[in-house]
């Protein structure tokens, strides 16, 4: 295996924060204390399981930084999660939040589990208990947690409602990706699917050129929410994938069908009219438009040879490792950084807390106009840093991030 592929997830983030910062004029005090998180969090608790036994869970939650507003980040649950892993997460979250330009710093949370062994009871006792075990830590003017990978509106208003039963009021602008029903917005479960569509309208723009072919990689709420607004848009979409595998058609899947599909048998691939292929197949395939939208360190510098995508955008956090990215650079390849890319979930995310702080509510015209905005103007901030600067579309999201996050802090001040 190739050495860099052993690298931790958070010397990966840290090595894209340097890359940046060392173009800037930063001062070194605010260099060393961007580089680390600001607090971390780790707890240890117990869930008594359906058959009368008690499992002890170990979970994180990292605050990166939040010079610019509370901390603001998904929870993971995932088999593989790590501290390492949370503390990358938890930094892009703070580069996220200022690329976007919402007023919010970075953080994360995450627990080792594999949510699909649970069953719900299951899973409501383990979010609860999460939730109560970093509670002191959190808050709407602190730190506000939100959905990530294998989390989910049903497990935000578990979480949301242990919460309010600990402090005894209603507190809807803790936690976002709420169910509708108890404070949740419009457009935030196909938010961040929705923003990677309008970026993939603005690389349309910048690059004056038609992007028709797409490969995706992750068919969950992310990856099958692109799908499905790329095919209502007549885009053609010849590959997507699950953890099982991935399937293939070179004339276009019909998304609708590949969904329901999914649906039905737990399973992307065997369906009918298109042709099993492996997810390692899918990167390689000969598309206009690669889409990770799954989990970290997906191209890498052993496989990056074999990408044939002109354009690649990130709507997983950290699927391409450095390596992979210096190769797709000197190859004339167009990457759109996950901080960019994939900013539509935090955006909604930050106009749901918005909404909870008014305690008025949107239509869904009116947020998904406003995230249209906020995406459009930061691809535009980026692509314009690319251009002046002569750097990848990664290193201009980090000097505008690193920018704005090093302003405030300086303006804070260091006592
Ligand atoms: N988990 C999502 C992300 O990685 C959304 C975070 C949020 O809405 O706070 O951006």
């Amino acid at each position: 295996m190739a050495q860099e592929n052993m690298k931790d997830p958070f010397s990966i983030a840290q090595e894209q924060f340097l890359k940046a910062a060392d173009k800037m004029n930063l001062k070194e005090e605010t260099k060393e204390y961007l580089l680390e998180p600001k607090r971390i969090i780790q707890v240890r608790f117990p869930v008594r399981m359906d058959d009368g036994t008690v499992r002890i869970f170990k979970g994180f939650r990292v605050q990166h930084n939040d010079a610019r507003g509370p901390s603001k980040g998904g929870i993971r649950f995932h088999p593989n999660v790590s501290l390492s892993e949370v503390k990358a997460l938890a930094t892009w979250m703070t580069w996220k939040c200022a690329v976007a330009g919402i007023p919010y710093g970075g953080g994360k949370g995450g627990v080792i589990v594999n949510p699909k062994e649970l069953s719900q009871a299951e899973l409501e006792r383990l979010s609860r208990a999460y939730i109560k075990a970093i509670a002191k830590f959190i808050g709407p003017n602190v730190d506000v947690p939100a959905p990530d990978v294998y989390t989910n509106p049903q497990i935000m208003a578990w979480m949301l409602d242990e919460y309010e039963k600990m402090y005894g009021k209603h507190t809807p602008n803790l936690i976002t990706g709420k169910p509708i029903e108890v404070g949740g917005s419009l457009g935030r479960g196909m938010a961040t699917s929705r923003g990677g569509f309008y970026v993939i309208q603005e690389i349309e723009k910048a690059l004056g050129k038609k992007l028709s072919t797409f490969a995706i990689q992750g068919v969950g709420n992310v990856g099958g929410g692109l799908a499905k607004l790329l095919f209502d848009a007549g885009y053609k979409v010849v590959a997507m994938s699950d953890s099982h595998g991935a399937i293939y058609n070179k004339e276009g899947l019909n998304v609708d069908s590949v969904l329901e599909h999914k649906q039905k048998t737990g399973k992307i691939t065997d369906f009918e009219g298109a042709d099993n292929i492996t997810n390692e197949e899918l990167l390689e395939l000969d598309v206009d438009v690669l889409v990770p939208a799954a989990l970290e360190g997906q191209i890498r510098k052993d496989n990056v040879d074999k990408v044939k995508a002109d354009v690649i955008v990130e709507l997983a956090n950290g699927p391409t490792t450095p390596e992979a990215d210096k190769v797709l650079y000197e190859k004339g390849k167009f990457l759109v950084p996950d901080i960019l890319a994939n900013s539509g979930g935090v955006t909604v995310s930050y106009l749901e807390w918005v909404q909870n702080n008014y305690n008025y509510y949107w239509s869904e015209e009116e947020v998904n106009k406003r995230l249209k905005d906020i995406i459009t103007r930061a691809f535009k901030e980026v692509y314009d840093i690319h251009n002046k600067e002569k750097v990848d579309m990664r290193t201009a999201a980090y000097i505008l991030a690193i920018g704005r996050v090093a302003k405030a802090q300086e303006l804070r001040g260091y006592q």
